[in-house]
């Protein structure tokens, strides 16, 4: 089994005094990819946000690649290796071109054109307007921009929060494709979802209720399970 990469345990965090998040536990492995399922309001993005350092934990331990990180600052944790891609994903206000350099701007100027280059050869549609703003893309195209904008830094773990929001079934497909070129390449991936289109990418699957980790386990084991197959799948 790959190493640990990011450890969750016994997180507790919300806003002023309500509490959403209840001793929640996550492990993410090197090169795994892992959804979150959860439904409105389950508390994903409260989870996201305090695995980025965006919001406080009141209580818990967080581990990166072994270091102790529950305390540590958001650009560290970018810069030890983090990604975050927020539902809208990239600065509509920027061009593309520098919304990419601003998700790679703790690398060194030649390693971030480099980078950048890879990028647009991955993603030849946003490469063709790269002086456009994002705001000028479709849906679809500013996902992709989300997502080479988190990747520019070179990350070990992107973590995503519903990057499905907004879009059609076609291009839900189109990201899905555009992650499944990722897989294998040794980043790991945690992302939130409501859409269980995503458990096509997953090794590994957590569900949240109610700020709480439901079930854990494969896909396979959670279509085993009645309660979940209705809960998520929709299915008797
Ligand atoms: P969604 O898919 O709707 O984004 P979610 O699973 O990401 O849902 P969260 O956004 O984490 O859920 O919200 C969890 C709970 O925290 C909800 O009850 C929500 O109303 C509450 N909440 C979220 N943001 C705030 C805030 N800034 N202040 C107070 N309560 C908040």
């Amino acid at each position: 089994m790959a190493p640990e990469l990011l450890h969750a345990c016994g997180l507790e965090s919300g806003y002023g005094r309500v509490q959403v998040l209840w001793g929640t536990e996550l492990v993410v492995r090197e090169g795994e990819t892992v959804v979150l399922l959860g439904a409105n309001g389950a508390g994903k993005t409260t989870l996201l946000k305090v695995l980025m350092g965006l919001l406080e934990a009141w209580r818990g331990e967080l581990r990166f690649a072994g270091a102790d990180i529950a305390h540590t600052r958001t650009d560290r944790r970018v810069r030890s290796g983090i990604a975050y891609m927020s539902e809208i994903g990239c600065f509509p206000g920027l061009t593309i071109e520098e919304n990419i350099r601003i998700g790679g701007q703790f690398m060194t100027a030649a390693a971030l054109r480099a980078r950048i280059d890879e990028l647009y050869a991955i993603f030849p549609a946003i490469a063709q307007r790269r002086k456009a703003l994002a705001s000028s893309l479709s849906g679809g195209q500013r996902k992709m921009l989300g997502i080479a904008k988190a990747l520019a830094g070179n990350p070990r773990l992107l973590i995503m929060d519903e990057p499905s929001a907004g879009l059609s079934p076609l291009f839900v497909k189109e990201v899905i494709r555009a992650l499944e070129g990722f897989r294998g390449q040794g980043l790991s991936f945690l992302i939130a979802e409501q859409n269980v289109k995503f458990l096509e990418l997953a090794d590994r699957v957590y569900t949240l209720e109610g700020g709480r980790i439901g079930f854990e386990g494969s896909v396979a084991a959670m279509h085993e399970n009645d309660a979940l197959r209705r809960a998520y799948f929709g299915l008797k």
